[in-house]
């Protein structure tokens, strides 16, 4: 796939480009084409051109670092100070938070210039981005699909070229998933990697925020900066990654083991486990020791990742309440009526059901029959990915079951939406990171991606292998023509 980042860095220091100049393509490309795609929701083009300035002046006195003056997006859920988050949901419109989130600050601190916020599943429930206030993004690659979820709208700002790359948040695929179906790179760091300060809450314990690029190397330059130990999120860890952007040629296939685990690939068709499988073999002819594995509690997974993420969420949500945030009816009687209108009106229908889950998972007697279950199993499953780790250096697995959903699919049956969650609900239950790969098309033209998970902060051997994937796997699946080419 294509590296943007480094060749575009290597424009503005040589002043090729200024960064205003940059950003003002952009901005063109988002004005003439978001229409198509509804990829962002709300734009900070003023906002942009002064960051863009701010950064030619670094650039200038030879400070920042390669992602000073390239421009980027947020997902709607991820706050900067004075700046529309709304989670694209109508509980929150107009909302503008007072703080930036620490993803944010680091970026900005090196010159980064946000064009935006991305569109979303409603505070990030959903698998097809269908379910935000303000429709649904179009996939790039075919429009009569969705671009996956949750973090839909920045894999199609960064597939048509309206971004070089964006930040997206995974609690049980958003970043990886969306990434698949759009043919580009989707990282999903190790729980605790990179701080959740200033993202906005779904389930805390399975949340984390990720990157959405066009290669493996500008994930890497991107984890690069955004990573790392913040007193803002107690759950942040201090782990020194090195660079890992420098080090992704570093690592010899001969000898890596690599797993495949059979329950991963029941269920998926055939085009899609022979492509997955011919990659694997990419790796097992340039000497990788392909290790078959069985991991029978992943079918444990979907039931326990549903429990949790949605009691988190019943509680996480319980402070929209019309008072402190956003939306607010225009009459009510009592406080009480303005509370139960304000949600009732404020949320759309998947965030209600997940509330309403949730809540019953954790209501008293059911506690213990669902929620403490679903802990100890969660138990059962990292236990299970330790093991599997101590013989294995990275596990092989698609990112979906399916490639992009036709418009529409998800009406069919929530129940159907969350069994596409199967492949990557693991992750974020265990907290061990993982990138999605494109592989190459479906009969449909449409991207097959591939997971490369490992071991808790195993980031730089997880990108190592996706980064010897990408150079040498050849692939069917075009760099898309449109938007900002340079
Ligand atoms: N599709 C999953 C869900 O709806 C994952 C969403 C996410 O990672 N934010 O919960």
């Amino acid at each position: 796939m294509r590296e943007l980042i480094s060749p575009m860095a290597q424009m503005l220091k040589s002043r090729e480009i200024s960064s205003v100049e940059l950003t003002e393509k952009y901005i063109s490309a988002i004005e003439q084409d978001n229409k198509k795609y509804n990829a962002y929701v709300s734009t900070t083009f003023e906002k942009a051109i002064e960051n863009a300035k701010n950064a030619d002046d670094m650039l200038s006195r030879g400070e920042g670092n390669l992602l000073t003056g390239i421009p980027m997006t947020l997902k709607d859920n991820i706050c900067s100070d004075g700046d529309l988050t709304t989670c694209a949901s109508k509980i929150l419109t107009g909302f503008r938070p007072y703080y930036d989130s620490t993803v944010w600050s680091k970026l900005k601190a090196q010159g980064a210039v946000m064009l935006g916020k991305t569109n979303m599943d409603e505070f990030a429930m959903g698998s097809t981005s269908e379910t935000s206030y303000y429709g649904a993004p179009l996939n790039p690659r075919n429009v009569e699909h969705v671009t996956g979820g949750s973090s839909g709208g920045g894999a199609a700002a960064v597939c048509a070229n309206l971004a070089p790359y964006a930040l997206g948040s995974d609690t049980g695929g958003s970043v990886r998933q969306p990434a698949s179906f759009c043919g580009i790179v989707g990282l999903k760091p190790t729980y605790g990697a990179v701080s959740r300060y200033g993202l906005i809450a779904y389930g805390s314990s399975l949340d984390q925020i990720g990157v959405l690029a066009n290669s493996v190397k500008d994930s890497a330059i991107v984890f690069d900066t955004i990573s790392g130990v913040d007193e803002n999120d107690q759950t942040s860890v201090d782990f020194d990654f090195g660079s890992i952007a420098d080090s992704l040629d570093e690592m010899d296939v001969k000898g890596l083991k690599i797993g495949i685990a059979k329950e991963y690939f029941e269920g998926i068709n055939d085009e899609m486990k022979s492509a997955i499988l011919d990659a694997v073999k990419l790796f097992e002819d340039n000497g990788a020791e392909i290790i078959d594995i069985s991991l029978p509690v992943l079918k444990q997974a979907l039931p326990v990742y549903y429990i949790i993420a949605c009691a988190e969420a019943s509680s996480n949500l319980g402070r929209y309440d019309g008072i402190r945030y956003g939306y607010r009816p225009e009459s009510f009687n009592d406080v009480e009526e303005m509370i139960l209108k304000t949600r009732t009106e404020g949320f759309g229908d998947e965030v209600k059901r997940r509330i309403m889950l949730g809540t019953y998972v954790l209501s008293s007697g059911y506690y213990d029959a669902y929620y403490k279950k679903a802990c100890l199993l969660r138990e059962n499953l990292i236990a299970d990915f330790d093991e599997i780790f101590n013989t294995c250096d990275v596990l092989i697995a698609p990112t979906a079951p399916n490639t992009a959903f036709p418009l529409n699919f998800s009406g069919a049956s929530p129940v159907d939406m969350y069994l596409s969650d199967i492949a990557t609900v693991p992750i974020n239950i265990t907290g061990v990171p993982a990138i999605s790969v494109p592989v190459k098309n479906d009969s449909n033209s449409l991207p097959i991606g591939m997971q490369i998970i490992g071991k808790k902060f195993s980031e730089k051997t997880i990108m190592q292998c996706a980064y010897f994937f990408e150079k040498n796997a050849e692939t069917d699946i075009e760099e898309f023509k449109g938007g900002v080419v340079l």
